[in-house]
């Protein structure tokens, strides 16, 4: 069958498309660089493009969740993944994405390594979604995915450690992982591209590939070697470690130094206005972060908080425990394991006021309190009610406590973009009782054996700090739904290649 293709950009076919994921890009810290003239490529890509600084992401704002809703285009209720760290209840373990080296060693290195490499694409995303790799592949189209932690393609792709890691590990880590056409996952899987990256670039202190430079080196050797893939997807993750240490405030040598790797891929064309004419480029990040106190008091003690319960601790078998706690840095999961018990961990954790928000299912709908505070809201899918993203919800009580403004039947955000959705997301992400709390601006939770950042940076919550992401887009006038939320971006990527079939 004949295919026309009717690209937006009129009659000289269709571009390719980067898309760069900057962890913990924030659209201040961006904005204030551009003013100094310090970043000379991303204002070269904001001046020529559109930009939108308040790009709603996905919640808890953990990678884990977000790159899954990146992928899929919809939220943790479809997609399954509920954050970088929680609880399986058929297996009755926590699984955890790596968040920190004592949480990985107190779960198992290895089942965490196994958790990232294997389960989280192959069996904990949901088979009742595609990825936007699946979908273009579908379509005929070229991709690769250069180190992102969401990659399911319909291709397998062998992985192998480095002897040393072989050996502690027990040679139970090699493998078949799927991806698109082309992936790169730090050095582990195997291929062409690998070799072209420079050895310094590889080893144990780089964390074997997972850094800028390598990505960059590798999206630059796809750009050189005239067969560019149709659709890229970058993942740069070096901003994320600098933010958490120096705090949102201080992080501007980093973003100079992403700005750098930015500027070698444009080169890469001969020139920058070279560049955007053959390709779209879009930036973004996948979560914002917000600045933790100096001190103790900025830190919420889950363990001294849940003292009248007995808590799962990680690395125990669950046995006769009332809950198990899964911390998401600046939100967290709570799972009630007994009937009956979840009133009185709702209770104990309104006596927190360091607590911003509570919030537990019920009757297919969200309950949602204030620590410390007696406000109450219930929200339900479909209703009289339509918020700005066009869903449609019941509310009942105080819309303060999210800070909703319901005018004339509208619904409005403030402090927490697209909060019903989101919330609502993150809650029937699984379909047994859990409760999510978030911690208030300036504070994080904390557990035994969990990392902590006071005096930097932190994300995890539902708070705009948190949630508001830049979007850049340069290359392409083709239009996104507006306002624009991280779900969109996957029909907008999918809309730069559409197709039409010619009548008959
Ligand atoms: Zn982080």
């Amino acid at each position: 069958m004949l295919h026309i293709l009717t690209c937006y950009e009129g009659q000289d076919g269709m571009k390719k498309v980067i898309l760069l994921l900057v962890d913990s890009l924030m659209p201040h810290l961006l904005e204030s660089c551009i003013q100094k003239k310090s970043i000379p490529a991303l204002q070269f890509l904001k001046e020529r493009g559109r930009y939108w600084p308040e790009f709603v992401t996905v919640f808890p704002t953990m990678t884990a969740s977000v790159d899954s809703s990146l992928l899929t285009g919809v939220y943790p209720n479809v997609h399954r993944v509920p954050g970088i760290i929680w609880f399986h209840p058929q297996e009755q373990r926590v699984i955890d994405y790596w968040n920190g080296w004592r949480c990985a060693w107190k779960l198992g290195l290895t089942a965490c390594t196994r958790n990232v490499l294997y389960h989280l694409n192959e069996n904990h995303l949901s088979e009742g979604v595609t990825t936007l790799f699946e979908e273009l592949e579908d379509r005929g189209k070229k991709t690769a995915s250069i180190n992102a932690l969401v990659h399911r393609g319909r291709k397998k792709h062998r992985i192998k450690f480095p002897f040393l890691l072989n050996v502690l590990s027990g040679f139970r880590l090699n493998g078949e992982i799927s991806g698109p056409e082309i992936l790169t996952f730090g050095t582990l899987a195997q291929n062409n591209l690998n070799r072209a990256i420079p050895r310094y670039l590889k080893g144990w202190r780089k964390f074997c590939g997972f850094n800028d430079s390598y990505a960059v080196q590798a999206a630059k050797t796809l750009i050189l070697s005239k067969d560019q893939p149709d659709f890229m997807l970058v993942y740069l993750p070096d901003n994320d470690h600098e933010v958490h240490k120096k705090n949102p405030d201080h992080a501007e040598r980093s973003l100079i130094r992403v700005d750098r790797h930015i500027q070698e891929l444009l080169n890469a064309f001969g020139s920058w206005e070279e560049a955007i004419v053959q390709c779209v480029f879009i930036i973004i990040g996948d979560h914002g972060q917000t600045r933790i106190g100096p001190n103790k008091e900025y830190t919420i003690n889950l363990d001294h908080l849940l003292r009248p319960f007995r808590v799962l601790q990680l690395g125990e078998e669950v046995g006769d425990h009332d809950l198990v706690v899964c911390n998401n840095e600046r939100s967290a999961y709570l799972y009630p394991l007994k009937k009956g018990k979840q009133e009185e961990m709702v209770q104990q954790l309104m006596t927190e006021e360091r607590i911003d928000l509570i919030a537990w299912k019920k009757d297919r709908g969200v309950v949602v309190k204030q620590g410390g505070s007696r406000g109450e809201l219930y929200f339900a899918p479909g209703g009289s009610h339509v918020d700005i993203y066009g869903s449609k919800w019941t509310i009942v009580g105080e819309p303060a406590v999210l800070d909703l403004r319901v005018h004339q039947g509208t619904i409005h955000y403030g402090d927490y973009p697209d909060a019903l959705s989101r919330l609502f997301g993150a809650l029937y992400s699984q379909e047994i009782p859990m409760i999510v709390i978030t911690a208030r601006p300036r504070y994080e939770f904390f557990c035994r054996y969990y990392p902590k950042h006071l005096n930097g940076g932190c994300h995890g919550s539902l708070h705009k700090y948190d949630s508001l992401i830049p979007l850049m887009i340069a290359g392409t006038e083709h239009p996104i739904n507006e306002p624009p939320r991280l779900i969109d971006l996957k029909p907008f990527i999918l809309g730069l290649f559409e197709t039409v079939s010619p009548m008959g």
